[in-house]
């Protein structure tokens, strides 16, 4: 008889299965991992609503677990053993190409899942691909020799390192993208765990003010953001972000605005604009999916001399710094991780990120043996 994994299946849009599957056979050059702690996502509430593209799947794309059954080609040139902890990161690039080389594995045309139907990503890759274990919404996930690893360091618990990914994110987009350091000033969008990580970013690196702005809804989130050190925060519907933004900076405007807010698009992009520095600063957009609007203030942006970039996911390095300042414990990262959901509870997990089942969400775990 051979071993028996439990998996939360996408089968539908907003339709979760538990199923079993046999544990796979693993050569030499490939491994498993035993899943400890998933990660939810803003993007996995999105992502969940849609109709499926292929076969079902299953999500989970922010995974930390620990090695099992680590073949022997992968053992010798990964450096990586039977019983370590670490992180996973979603991207399965070639592992060839220039971007691979620069540690830049989101650009690799071997990872972009959203064009190509061969691409793997985890938490985005279908059943129909063998063996299937790509998402971390399971009790295994499946590990070729391509998988990018990093250890968790000691003392972060799987739970903590969990927070890895849109840590990573926050230092890649305040930090690498948007030039933020030492007296900064800086304007954060949006207080879920994305923003809530952007601001552990530039504090850490020193920022001289940062603000971070939300609805009435996230007054609690709002508290927690100036416990992690905002220096003030911001009730969009209450007061005018631009005014108290110039207010706070004397006058002046910030010189970095990143978006975190799920979905106000718009608002948000035009807000940055106007509360950036009168020249040169940066502003970092998500603009999801096939966003667009009419009358964009372009000629305001390029007469403020203003950077425009994306916020795409994170890069190698970013993803060690995330766990480097994860494990410095200078955050009280309890603050943040607000719940965990065992594997049945998939479907409550993802909808609670999404603001529609636990209340008080801002980082939420799947934990695939509770
Ligand atoms: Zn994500
Ligand atoms: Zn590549």
């Amino acid at each position: 008889m051979s071993e028996k994994l439990l998996a939360a299946l996408k089968v539908g849009p907003a339709t979760t299965e538990l199923r079993e599957f046999d544990l796979p056979d693993v050569p030499p050059d490939a491994a498993l991992m035993r899943m400890e702690v998933a990660g939810v996502c803003g993007t996995d509430v999105s992502q969940y609503k849609l109709p499926l593209r292929g076969a079902p799947l299953i999500m989970g794309h922010e995974n930390v677990g620990t090695l099992a059954k680590v073949g022997s080609l992968f053992a010798k040139h990964k450096g990586f053993k039977d019983g370590d902890l670490v992180f996973l990161e979603h991207y399965l690039p070639c592992g060839h190409c220039e971007w691979d080389h620069m540690g830049e594995y989101r650009h690799c045309a071997a990872t972009e899942w959203f064009y190509d139907p061969q691409a793997i990503r985890y938490g985005y890759t279908s059943l129909d691909i063998a063996p299937g274990l790509w998402g971390g919404f399971s009790h295994y996930v499946y590990l070729p020799l391509n998988a990018v690893l990093h250890t968790v360091p000691r003392g972060l618990s799987p739970e903590e390192a969990g927070l890895a990914t849109p840590m990573s994110n926050g230092i890649q987009w305040t930090l690498f993208d948007g030039g933020v350091g030492y007296a900064s000033t800086v304007l954060i969008q949006g207080p879920g765990q994305q923003g809530m990580c952007c601001l552990m970013a530039a504090k850490q690196a020193g920022a001289d003010r940062i603000i971070v702005t939300g609805t009435s809804k996230d007054a609690r989130r709002l508290e927690v953001a100036k416990a992690l050190g905002a220096d003030a925060v911001i009730d969009v519907q209450r007061e005018d972000p631009l005014e108290r933004t110039l207010e706070i900076t004397g006058g002046r405007g910030v010189d970095v605005v990143v978006d975190c807010t799920s979905g106000a698009g718009r608002a948000a992009v035009l807000l940055g604009i106007e509360a950036t520095k009168r020249r040169g600063g940066t502003m970092v957009v998500q603009g999801e999916g096939n966003a667009t609007f009419a009358d964009f203030p372009i000629g305001r942006l390029t007469r403020k001399g203003m950077t425009l970039k994306s916020a795409r996911g994170h890069s190698y390095r970013a993803v060690e710094l995330a766990l480097h300042v994860l494990a410095s414990r200078r955050f009280p990262l309890d603050l943040i991780m607000t719940h965990r959901f065992g594997l049945s509870e998939v479907d409550f997990a993802i909808k609670s990120v999404g603001g529609e089942g636990a209340p008080g969400a801002i980082h939420v775990s799947v934990m695939p043996w509770k």
